[in-house]
This record gives C-alpha cells, sequence and structure tokens, in this order.
C-alpha cells in the first residue's frame, strides 16, 4: 500500500516523501482512508514510534479550512516536548501548504507571547492540558470552531494527573466536533474518557492490546543491590556506540546516577524536575544530536521524548507502576528500528519483571552481565573498528611523518598492529582482569562466590573497612574480591570467588595471629548476604563461645586490639617462622583507632580508576562506599569534581 492509494493529498504526499516516507505504517493505512473522509470518533492503541503523529496529523491536515483562521483542531498532549514536537512535524507535513498556521501552547514558557501567536489565528493548536485551561480561563482561546480534538498519549495524560482538565477541556469544545484518542496502554481511566465522550468510535490497535513493540527485546540481568551501578557500567562498556536511556524511579537516584557515570568518564547527563526549563532543553538537545550518549531521566521527565535510533532503554530501577514499563522501552525500538529495553533487578524484584511480562504480553530473557573478558573483546574490536575508519588529516600531519616513520622503522606491520592495539587495550584489561562476576541467581545466590566465616569482630578492633585491608594484607588478594563483608561483634563474614577459597584455607595453617589469638577461616554455609531468604544461625553464643578465649575479660568490657599497641610492641612472630602477628607495636593499626595508612571505600580520593579515561588519574572507578550495612553503593560523592569528560570522541 502507498500512501497515494490511501488518498493522501499530492502536496502533502510530495513532503512526506520528501521527509522519506516511502511507505505508510500499519496504523497510517488504517486511518488515513478512514479519517480524511469520515467525520468519526477513533480510539487507537498505539506505541509511540509506530508513526501515530502522521496517522493522525495527515488526516487532519487534509480536514482543515486554511482560508480561515478560526481554531479547527486542538492536539493535546502530555509534555511540552511533544507539543515542540507534534507541532514541528505538522510544519513538516505542510511545507507545500499555503497559509497553515500552528501554535503550540505549554506552561513553563511566557504566555503572552502563546496568547499573541493565537490572537493571530492559528488553525491548529497543540497544547498540554494544564495550559490550555488557564487559556481557557483567561478567555485568550476561541474553540467553539473546533471539530477535531486528538487526545496523545492519553494515558500519559491522565498518569499525569490531568484527568479533570481533560474533562473540563472536552466539555469546552463543541459536542458536533470528533475526538480521536491515541493512547500507549488501555486503563480503565482511557476507557471512561471514550465511553463518556464519543460515539461508537473507530477502534484501531496495532500489535496487540498493551503489547510492547515487537522490535523490541526485553532482557533482565539479577544482581545484588550494590552492584546496580557496576552492570549499568558495564552495559555501557560493552556497547560502545550505545545510545540510550537510563530510567531512574526519583529525581535523586537520576542525579546521582548521572554524576556518577560523568565522573567515571561516560558521556552521560541527567534529566529531571529540579533542572530549570533552560537546563532540561540543552541536556535534550545535546541526546537528540547525538551529542550524548546516554540520558539519564525519570519517567515524569522523559515522557513525550521523540528520539530516534535509541539502542538501550536501561531500566536502572523499575517503575512504580509496572504499566510505565511500556512508555519506557517504547522509546527504543522505534519506526521499525530494533532496539534493547535491559532491567537491572535484584532477586526480590524479579516478580516485578513477571507483573510487566503480563502486561506487555511478552516474555523477558535473563541474561548475564557481561563479564570482564566479554567486556575487553567488545572494546578490543570496537577500537579495531574506530582504528580501521579513523578519518585522517593528511595535510595536518605530513610534515610529522618522516620522523615518525623514522622512529618506528625498525617494526614490521603486525608489531605496529600490536602495538597501536596496546596503547588503548592495556588500560582496560588491566581494569577488567580482575573483575567480579556481577551475576547471582533469582533466588539470590550465585553458585560462583563463597561466604567465610573468620573469627575475629568488632571486639578486635575491627570494622568493615578495617578488615578488609587486613584481610588484602594477609592473603594478597585484591580488595576487589573481597565483598559483602560483614562485621559481628566477636567474628565476622566476608564473601570471595570460589577460586580464593583454598587461598583463604591455607591461611589457616600459617597460624596468623591477631594479637595472640590464632586467625581461623571457615566456609560459612548461611546463604550469601543480599538480604533474601538470608538465615544466620550465628547470633547465639555457641560459636562465640566455643572460639572465642578472652581469658575472663567478657562483660561490656570490650577490648580494642588494634588500637592498643602497649604489650604487643616489639612481638614479632610466636612459634615458627611462618608465624605472622598482627595488632601489636608499630605495626599497621587496623581499629578504628589506629592510623589508617591505606583507606578504601569511604574516602574520595581513592578507588579504582576507569581504565578508558585517556585523561588518567581522578577517573575514580568501581568506588563504594561501605558504610550503609546492606552495601548499597553510595553516589553521593562529589559532584564539584564531575568532570565533564567525554569518553568517545566520534
Ligand atoms: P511517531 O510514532 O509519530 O512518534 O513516529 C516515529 C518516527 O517514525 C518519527 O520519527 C517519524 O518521522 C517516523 N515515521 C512516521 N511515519 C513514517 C513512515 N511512513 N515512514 C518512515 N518513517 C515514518
Amino acid at each position: 500500500m502507498t500512501f497515494q492509494e490511501l488518498g493522501l493529498e499530492p502536496m502533502l504526499l510530495k513532503a512526506v516523501t520528501e521527509m522519506g516516507f516511502e511507505n505508510p505504517t500499519p496504523i497510517q493505512e488504517q486511518t488515513i482512508p478512514q479519517l480524511k473522509d469520515k467525520s468519526t470518533d477513533m480510539v487507537a492503541l498505539a506505541q509511540t514510534g509506530t508513526g501515530k503523529t502522521a496517522a493522525f496529523g495527515l488526516p487532519l491536515l487534509m480536514k482543515l479550512d486554511l482560508n480561515s483562521r478560526f481554531t479547527q483542531s486542538l492536539i493535546l498532549a502530555p509534555t511540552r516536548e511533544l507539543c515542540v514536537q507534534i507541532s514541528k512535524d505538522l510544519i513538516n507535513y505542510s511545507k507545500f501548504l499555503n497559509g497553515l498556521r500552528v501554535t503550540a501552547v505549554y506552561g513553563g514558557a511566557p504566555i503572552m507571547a502563546q496568547i499573541r501567536d493565537i490572537k493571530a489565528g492559528s488553525q491548529v493548536i497543540v497544547a498540554t492540558p494544564g495550559r490550555l485551561i488557564d487559556l481557557i480561563e483567561r478567555k485568550a482561546i476561541d474553540l467553539s470552531h473546533v471539530d477535531v480534538v486528538v487526545l496523545d498519549e492519553a494515558d500519559e495524560m491522565l498518569n499525569m494527573g490531568f484527568k479533570d482538565d481533560l474533562d473540563q477541556i472536552l466539555s469546552n469544545t463543541p459536542p458536533t466536533k470528533n475526538t480521536w484518542l491515541f493512547s500507549a496502554t488501555m486503563p480503565r481511566e482511557v476507557e471512561r474518557i471514550a465511553s463518556k465522550y464519543m460515539e461508537s468510535p473507530l477502534e484501531i490497535s496495532v500489535g496487540k492490546k498493551n503489547q510492547g513493540a515487537e522490535n523490541i527485546q526485553h532482557i533482565y540481568y539479577t544482581v545484588n543491590q550494590r552492584d546496580r551501578y557496576a552492570a549499568l557500567k558495564r552495559i555501557a562498556d560493552f556497547y560502545p556506540d550505545i545510545f540510550g536511556i537510563v530510567f531512574c524511579r526519583t529525581k535523586a537516584e537520576t542525579q546521582d546516577v548521572a554524576d556518577q557515570l560523568i565522573k567515571d568518564g561516560y558521556n552521560a547527563d541527567a534529566l529531571h524536575g529540579d533542572l530549570s526549563q533552560a537546563q532540561r532543553d540543552l541536556v535534550m538537545k545535546r541526546f537528540r544530536s547525538h551529542t550524548l550518549q546516554m540520558l539519564v531521566a525519570t519517567d515524569v521527565a522523559a515522557r513525550g521524548i521523540d528520539v530516534n535510533n535509541v539502542t538501550h532503554v536501561i531500566n536502572y530501577n523499575l517503575p512504580e507502576e509496572a504499566e510505565n514499563y511500556t512508555h519506557r522501552s517504547g522509546r527504543t525500538g522505534r519506526a521499525g528500528k530494533t532496539g534493547i529495553a535491559i532491567a537491572i533487578v535484584t532477586p526480590r524484584e524479579v516478580n516485578k519483571i513477571r507483573d510487566i511480562e503480563r502486561i506487555i504480553q511478552n516474555t523477558f530473557t535473563k541474561a548475564d552481565v557481561p563479564d570482564g573478558v566479554a567486556v575487553c573483546e567488545k572494546q578490543l574490536f570496537h577500537l579495531v573498528h574506530k582504528l580501521h575508519n579513523v578519518e585522517v588529516k593528511d595535510d595536518e600531519i605530513e610534515t610529522y611523518l618522516p620522523k615518525i616513520y623514522d622512529e618506528l622503522k625498525d617494526l614490521s606491520k603486525e608489531e605496529l598492529i600490536k602495538r597501536f592495539i596496546s596503547e588503548e587495550f592495556n588500560r582496560f584489561y588491566a581494569y577488567y582482569q580482575n573483575s567480579q562476576d556481577l551475576n547471582i541467581g533469582n533466588d539470590g545466590n550465585n553458585g560462583k562466590t563463597t561466604r567465610f566465616f573468620m573469627n575475629m569482630g568488632e571486639l578486635d578492633g575491627f570494622n568493615r573497612n578495617s578488615i578488609k585491608d587486613f584481610l588484602v594484607e594477609i592473603s594478597g588478594i585484591n580488595a576487589r574480591v573481597i565483598f559483602n563483608v560483614d562485621v559481628k561483634n566477636s567474628f565476622s563474614f566476608f564473601e570471595t570467588e570460589n577460586k580464593h577459597v583454598d587461598e583463604f584455607l591455607a591461611l589457616n595453617k600459617k597460624g596468623i595471629e591477631f594479637n595472640a589469638r590464632v586467625i581461623s577461616f571457615e566456609v560459612s554455609k548461611a546463604k550469601p548476604s543480599g538480604g533474601y531468604g538470608e538465615k544466620r544461625s550465628y547470633g547465639g553464643g555457641s560459636r562465640e563461645d566455643g572460639r572465642r578465649s578472652y581469658g575472663g575479660g567478657g562483660g561490656g568490657e570490650r577490648r580494642s586490639y588494634g588500637g592498643n599497641r602497649e604489650g604487643g610492641g616489639e612481638r614479632k612472630s610466636y612459634g615458627g617462622g611462618e608465624r605472622k602477628t598482627y595488632g601489636g607495636g608499630e605495626s599497621r593499626s587496623y581499629s578504628g583507632g589506629g592510623e589508617r595508612r591505606s583507606s578504601y571505600g569511604g574516602n574520595k580520593e581513592g578507588g579504582e580508576r576507569k581504565p578508558f579515561n585517556r585523561e588518567g588519574g581522578n577517573g575514580g572507578g568501581e568506588r563504594r562506599s561501605f558504610d550503609k550495612p546492606s552495601g548499597e553503593r553510595s553516589f553521593s560523592g562529589n559532584r564539584e569534581g564531575a568532570e565533564r569528560r567525554k569518553r568517545f570522541t566520534k
């Protein structure tokens, strides 16, 4: 079917052809012939990206009397962005029509200028409901000649609390008008509007009811809460050409995630309601022009975003309302393109995935967060590809070439390639070589890590950070693979990757002492932490009693081993060359009282460096703050330092 066969007016046909529309989309095939001739109401179930703007815009333009200056069509949309987009589209379709005036009216912009535009005579007004009510109340708009009202993204408008406004607007327009309603989902409120204000509407549906677009692949990763951000980073690293939207639940979370990404050298920015309109416009402008790779947004701020070629929609947190998932994922897979919608969930949230599956009538695939090897490989080939396609500025480098050739003359082509690649590759290889597997099962267990019990705790002066320092010191194992540290009174737990189990067990044989007690490690039978169904059997005294010999200290007497320098002074080793003693004398102090030479997590200057930062030192990779008991990552750090770096030069 062609646009011509649908009966599109020649001047409109010429314009859409110029815009690159070759054939009508399914929804356009259904609406154009019906709406252009008939006087009918219509309810259309359609996602954004299906071509719905042209589906109502083209027949609407064919119905207008361009010789009249009365407002004949009213289009309501939930957001300023969408209003602007719709007016732009209408202006583009009508490029070869004379006399059309379209005015967009929305909140957050001076109302007087909008009133002047309306007074000048616009056949089409595109409005957000709130601003239109304002104009109606000021008697600045005459709706008595309106014969078509379009409700675009009706479900969104109702979600945003425009119910009363819509009622008021619909009752302020002539009863003879036709109403065309578009909605991605059909909740009861939308059905109520349809039955209250429409007469035997034409019902159109593209795709099944409430179904997400078919060209979107829905996947989810199950990770611990503390690894949410690390998982996001892996996604960004695994898809170097990502052009995506990261959805968060709150404004604060949105800002924090964006800040963290920026700090880690990614090309990201935030979009949420606490930003001024000018700031939001700037962010959107950068995103639209692909200057920005990752837009971190709240649901509300991202409503109506109409940007093509979004490759990924990432649910950093699932939406409060499962229904909103459709709107989020609908931002990708537009205009026939494919898209990937990723949800990062904790085991506790897997049931929400099931709820969403019911709504979108589609299934999610549980996938694995890419591991370090996969990321390195992806980055490597991305680099090769970039190298292959890089623009060479012959004139600019010509003068330097003789010197360069001379310096590199000993190297074969193979050697040269290896060196150029290694220059970049080494950096991310170094970062990812010891990277942790972030995946866990939906039951919260990953089968890839082991939980250890150790006979030292708070009473020995340890806290979460100092015990980790201590473990690194005695085992030589990287701090990154010691996690979920949980310090109790007289003992502690921590987790490590299975491959390090033997190394810890081997330490038992060394008889390492801490203030005269031999440290022991045991594989714990308790489930890994993470909060799901964890039943600790250690709360009581049995283990404590069995293992500790405090020599009658008891009661409320707290000992601070690490901080206490007396007594331990010159003691270096007891019984056998292999033994080491900690906690005494001039040795390092691991307790809160002593001077900490190295600090992890809490220390903002520290942190592991993001590997791909060309600028080096201050990238601040997977920084963690361990001061929250749940081990949640803290994003609150160091906003001022958030140096905006473009990570990938295009
Ligand atoms: P919409 O669902 O109206 O937001 O449209 C999604 C995108 O598809 C917009 O960028 C349109 O310009 C584009 N589009 C709409 N109709 C067609 C068509 N018939 N052929 C190609 N692209 C289209």
